[in-house]
């Protein structure tokens, strides 16, 4: 990795005087330090790497820097829903896909050839010329996993997440609510839209209902078991 970045920062160099856009040294500062982290950086944390380094930039500066080498093909910036842009490295010729945490916001990388075969496949089977894709998976890191109760208040459900009503507090007054409005113990729901602000979108069957977040706070819900359901494989 060493000699790769040294590499990298040779390369970057010539194109940058080639451009003739000045502060080359700033420019090769600010490089330096990304090629020398692994992780998905927004712009934020690069301008506290900068800092812990030594350097103070604009972060308009650094953000320039930062499009120039997605541009130069040295950065990737990457959109995952519900996070500010990140970049990582644009190792040429290397290719990974993404897991990514919606509570912590942990990413993880990985590549299975199997998938990327099976993408081609499909692509090509449909006379599609296939030239990039992106494989995101959104879900719970096993950090998140293990740390949630299993047994947790509807509010606190994710966006996506599949989870059985396995009891309802309160009184006979949200209970009787909550069963006019069909809802039951072992009933599955799927947590269509929880930002965590006003009411929760939730699917029931083939219905779509909101709740607010009073009455979410009532019902409670698990996991289903952790078997993938195969229907929907
Ligand atoms: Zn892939
Ligand atoms: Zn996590
Ligand atoms: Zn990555």
């Amino acid at each position: 990795m060493v000699n790769d970045s040294h590499f990298e920062k040779e390369n970057f160099r010539s194109l940058i005087e080639s451009d003739e856009i000045g502060n080359v040294e700033e420019r090769l500062n600010v490089i330096d330090v990304f090629l020398n982290t692994e992780e998905h950086v927004t712009l934020e944390e690069m301008m506290q790497l900068l800092k812990e380094r030594g350097f103070d930039y604009e972060t308009e500066f650094v953000k320039q820097c930062m499009n120039r080498w997605v541009v130069h093909g040295f950065a990737q910036k990457k959109l995952f829903e519900g996070q500010p842009p990140r970049y990582e490295h644009h190792h040429l010729g290397r290719h990974h896909d993404h897991l990514i945490c919606t509570k912590c916001g942990r990413i993880a990388e990985f590549n299975d050839e199997e998938i990327e075969t099976l993408q081609l496949k499909i692509a090509t089977s449909r006379g599609f010329h296939m030239l990039q894709h992106k494989m995101e998976i959104y879900g719970l890191c096993s950090q998140c996993v293990s740390q949630r109760t299993p047994l947790m208040p509807l509010a606190m459900a994710k966006s996506g997440e599949k989870l059985i009503i396995t009891d309802i507090m309160g009184g006979t007054h949200a209970r009787d609510r909550l069963t006019s409005m069909g809802l039951r113990r072992g009933d599955s729901l799927e947590i269509i839209n929880n930002n965590g602000l006003g009411r929760l979108i939730v699917g029931h069957g083939t219905t779509r209902m909101a709740l607010g977040r009073g009455i979410a706070q009532k019902i409670m819900v698990s996991l289903p078991s952790e078997k993938p359901d195969e229907a929907d494989i």
